[in-house]
């Protein structure tokens, strides 16, 4: 991918819009871009520099993520501090060609970090609680102030405030901090020595320039985290805008991954901001657990789409029949009854039965869990609370009640 119309290949210390930002560290990468930490030099701090790939496709697609990106930066906090904010954005060329970078507030690890870091047994429901309210109020903002369906939502795309200071752990990178390929190996030989020269270079360069002397070796969030996670701070934003769009003016019709699509996506009855609420129950869920709550397959006479229907009825009952054949998509998977065509047999099993009985929970929280999930997984999209009414749900606010 490192070439012309793909990735701009970063070096350690590489300069950016005139020498205002540093490269320091790889952050990650996607299928559109490299994710890099760097330092500002005007306003001394560390950011996250998106690099997009230079082909017209992802030139497109840049544009239009700093065009969503733009109304949520031009709008008043407080809501918007759990979206993430871009700080600026600009063109880069290199050999590749023209890449639109963006300037994004520099987070931590993704959900998707915590729960393999918790080996997917699930995380303790205080956890799980302020992770959902940081969530819903960032998806209250998104869609009542702003008419944007985030259209994405998974554990990968929300990020923790990283509590780490980068200027003590500027340097450790998530792959490779050359960076040559996303996923190249660079930890043997000729390379290794190569790589402490940049890391020094880096190091050098900001300590110049901030007066602060640095180190490397650090250790990422999560893993800081300790076993009970009770050295996180589980305060989190909403990212990845890339496939968001207007409420009002949509685009595709195929959106959300694959286990966070909603019912109506699937059935192509169209969709609106409840979209998001759907896969915002699946991420609750899958906190609370370790496991993803729909994991749809294709099999023998049937496809994915239709099991992961099955999958959704076996949890939350039938769904009834207006809406099973009101999608422009229903005749190919349910007959007029409303009935599967090809997957007969569903067993049955309700979420608090789920929760008891293979993940252990306690009567109690099972039921309390459940009554807040549940409401989010109506399939009739119009029906499922929004993220403002899901704010006032007794389960988030069950530490109060307490005291
Ligand atoms: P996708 O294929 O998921 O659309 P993309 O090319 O649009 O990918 P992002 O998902 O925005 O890229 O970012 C890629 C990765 O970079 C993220 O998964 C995350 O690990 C890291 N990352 C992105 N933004 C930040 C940030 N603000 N702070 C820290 N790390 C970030
Ligand atoms: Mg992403
Ligand atoms: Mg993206």
């Amino acid at each position: 991918s490192y070439r012309k119309g793909g990735y701009h290949a970063v070096r350690v210390a590489d300069q950016f819009a005139a020498g205002r930002y540093i490269a320091q560290r790889k952050l990650g990468w996607g299928e559109f871009s490299t994710v890099w930490l760097a330092y500002d030099t005007k306003t001394s701090s560390y950011v996250a520099l998106k690099i997009q790939k230079s082909a017209a496709q992802f030139v497109q697609a840049a544009l239009h993520e700093i065009d969503v990106l733009s109304s949520i930066a031009d709008s008043d906090p407080p809501n918007s501090k759990f979206v993430i904010q871009l700080i600026d954005h600009f063109k880069h060329t290199g050999p590749n060609g023209q890449h639109l970078c963006m300037v994004l507030e520099f987070l931590g690890d993704s959900l998707l970090r915590l729960i393999r870091y918790n080996r997917y047994k699930g995380l303790p429901l205080n956890k799980v609680r302020e992770i959902c309210k940081c969530i819903l109020i960032g998806l209250d903002y998104l869609h009542t102030d702003l008419g944007i369906i985030h259209t994405d939502l998974k554990p990968e795309n929300i990020l923790l405030c990283s509590t780490i200071d980068p200027a003590k752990d500027p340097l450790r990178s998530e792959v490779s901090p050359i960076l040559e390929r996303p996923e190249g190996n660079t930890n043997c030989g000729v390379t290794s020595l190569i790589e402490k020269r940049l890391k020094r270079r880096a190091r050098t360069a900001v300590a110049k320039i901030s007066g602060r002397r640095t180190s490397t070796g650090g250790i990422g969030d999560v893993a800081k985290a300790g076993r009970n996670l009770d050295g996180i701070d589980v305060r989190c934003k909403i990212v990845d805008f890339g496939n968001a769009c207007w409420a009002d003016k949509q685009f595709a019709e195929e959106i959300q991954t694959r286990q966070y699509r909603a019912p109506e996506v699937i059935l192509k009855a169209g969709y609106s901001c409840s979209v998001d609420m759907w896969s915002f129950a699946c991420i609750a869920f899958e906190l609370a657990t370790g496991d993803m709550l729909f994991t749809p397959k294709g099999g023998q006479g049937f496809s994915e789409d239709e099991d992961h229907l099955a999958q959704m009825m076996e949890l939350l009952g039938k769904m009834p029949r207006k809406i099973a054949i009101g999608g422009a998509q229903s005749k190919d998977f349910f007959d007029r009854h409303g009935d599967l065509k090809r997957i007969r047999r569903l067993k049955f099993c309700p979420l608090d039965k789920l929760l008891t009985d293979k993940y252990k929970f306690s009567v109690n929280d099972a039921q309390e869990f459940s009554e807040f999930l549940l409401p989010l997984f109506d399939f009739a999209p119009e029906k499922r609370p929004t993220a403002g009414q899901c704010l006032q749900h007794p389960w988030l606010n069950w530490d109060e009640q307490q005291s």
